[in-house]
């Protein structure tokens, strides 16, 4: 199957979503302070066209499981589409599938996943809260880094899976997710603790670390810790308003 080949334009329709949170404050007890808001500039998205086919959710899952539109789907067990609340106000996107994930079919499962879940709860939610995809839908071969034609072949999917849900804050974890959602070549850190603008619908896009970067770098989760509660703020602003 090759629409990804096409040029693709997306059609993305967001509505204020309410939703209520209960709002404890597990990070103010680890003597974590609020965070200063930043906001950058917002990036021009291209826009993209996907058939009307894929506007829905079995169509586009049933695309992603067919894709053969990278080289990536040579070496996969299985796409790994994505999972969680199709309703949800926050999507968390990572890079890519890694070993469980491509023997198993979801996203951020294993040691990362056991660490991102335990993030999530930080934010008094679950993982059946939120939706959770990554860039790419198959394995790079060894986990290395996905290439960029890869990137662009596959984003599409995922473009469409947030028009789908219409969330209200997305949230990049790793480098990988913040350069193709931002459209930027610059380092983590100095994306992070700033509410960035994703898309035509400016929806506000926190960044912040990779789970299976702060396993090989723990000295790092507290900042991902202050990243997590920057991110329930907006998204309690979000939906408040
Ligand atoms: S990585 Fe994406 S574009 Fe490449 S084959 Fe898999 S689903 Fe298709």
């Amino acid at each position: 199957m090759r629409f990804l080949q096409a040029q693709y334009r997306l059609l993305r329709h967001y509505h204020g979503k309410t939703m209520t949170i209960s709002h404890k404050h597990y990070l103010q007890s680890l003597g974590i302070l609020p965070w200063q808001m930043k906001v950058s500039a917002s990036p021009v998205i291209d826009n993209k066209t996907i058939p009307s086919a894929l506007q829905d959710w079995n169509a586009l899952q049933a695309a992603v499981a067919q894709c053969t539109a990278c080289g990536l789907h040579q070496s996969r067990t299985q796409t790994v589409f994505g999972v969680g609340n199709r309703k949800a106000n926050l999507i968390i996107i990572g890079e890519a599938p890694g070993f469980h994930e491509d023997k198993q079919g979801e996203p951020f499962v294993g040691r990362a996943g056991q660490l991102l879940t335990a993030m999530i709860k930080t934010i008094n939610l679950e993982r059946a809260d939120i939706y959770i995809a990554n860039i790419l839908k198959c394995r790079p071969p060894n986990n290395r880094d996905p290439q960029p034609e890869e990137v662009k072949l596959c984003t599409p999917f995922l473009d469409q899976q947030i028009a789908l849900i219409k969330p209200q804050v997305l949230l990049a974890v790793g480098r990988i997710a913040a350069h193709y959602l931002l459209q930027t070549k610059s380092s983590l850190e100095s994306l992070r603790n700033k509410i960035h603008r994703y898309g035509e619908n400016h929806i506000p896009l926190i960044i912040t670390y990779h789970p299976a970067y702060l396993l090989r770098n723990p000295i790092d989760k507290k900042k991902a810790f202050m990243d997590l509660q920057f991110t329930r703020k907006i998204l309690h602003n979000a939906t408040s308003s």
